[in-house]
């Protein structure tokens, strides 16, 4: 909804995405006057609608629009974001469907690496909803020992250096420096924020944490082709899982 130029290129890209891979996807470009309820209205068409499989709300919603109602009226099986709180509460227990897609991104960029998080240090930094919180949780699931660290944390750095394993997502460009990272440490970069002349840059400053690093990614072409990645996957389990349902 609206106009906001970051979640335009998010969309694109999803779309992108699906056409790649022959995934079916339609796309409602609502304007910023649309009313809440007829961003309902459209939710509960698509939950109805059996050759739709997913559904996915670009964030953020214009002021005034309610996030939570919005998202909460989705239905939990085509819930590919995994914000739901059903999903959400899945998430908690161990027993989940969808991951949201960041952070699944993440256990499958640390899986595929070859990394052991089992009794590591992992320290995330940042706790929002999408990223931080159920990034922890994952880190926890397989066995990390984990710390979340946030804007009241106390001597930041002294936390991060503990990390075996370090994930920053706190949307300030550069936030982490290399005098915040352990020799050896594996360091995963969630940040995208644009700098005034327009360039692309992390959380994580580059050039001072790469040497001490074991591994780290890169901004651009790090986390953030996971994510669109983890959304197809999630679009296929919900499109297994809703056609059982039939
Ligand atoms: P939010 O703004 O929702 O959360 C940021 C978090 O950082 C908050 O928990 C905040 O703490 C914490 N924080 C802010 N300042 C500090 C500080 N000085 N010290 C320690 N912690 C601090 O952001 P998101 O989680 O949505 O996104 C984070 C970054 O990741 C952004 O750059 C975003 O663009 C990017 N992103 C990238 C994605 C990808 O696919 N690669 C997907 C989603 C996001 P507090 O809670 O106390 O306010």
């Amino acid at each position: 909804m609206g106009d906001d130029p970051a979640s335009r290129v998010y969309v694109n890209n999803k779309k992108k995405a699906c056409e790649e891979i022959g995934i079916y996807s339609e796309e409602y470009a609502l304007p910023e006057t649309t009313s809440e309820e007829e961003l309902l209205n459209l939710i509960d068409k698509l939950n109805n609608k059996p050759e739709i499989s997913g559904i996915l709300v670009q964030l953020p919603l214009p002021a005034g629009l309610d996030e939570e109602k919005v998202i909460n009226r989705i239905n939990p099986k085509k819930d590919v974001d995994a914000f739901h709180p059903v999903n959400v509460g899945k998430i908690m227990v161990g027993n989940y469907d969808f991951v949201p897609c960041t952070p699944a991104g993440i256990m499958e960029l640390i899986k595929e690496s070859g990394i052991d998080i089992c009794g590591r240090e992992c320290v995330v930094v940042g706790r929002s909803n999408i990223v931080g919180k159920p990034m922890a949780m994952m880190l926890l699931h397989a066995n990390g020992t984990v710390t979340v660290c946030h804007s009241r944390t106390k001597n930041l750095a002294e936390k991060t250096r503990q990390a075996d394993i370090l994930v920053a997502a706190v949307g300030i460009p550069n936030f982490i420096t290399g005098d915040m990272v352990k020799e050896g440490a594996v360091v995963i970069d969630v940040g995208i924020n644009r700098t005034e002349n327009g360039k692309l840059t992390g959380d994580v400053e580059f050039e001072t944490a790469e040497p001490k690093a074991a591994a780290i990614t890169p901004v651009p072409g790090g986390v953030g082709p996971m994510t669109i990645a983890m959304l197809m996957k999630n679009t296929l389990k919900a499109a297994v899982i809703n056609r059982e349902e039939k």
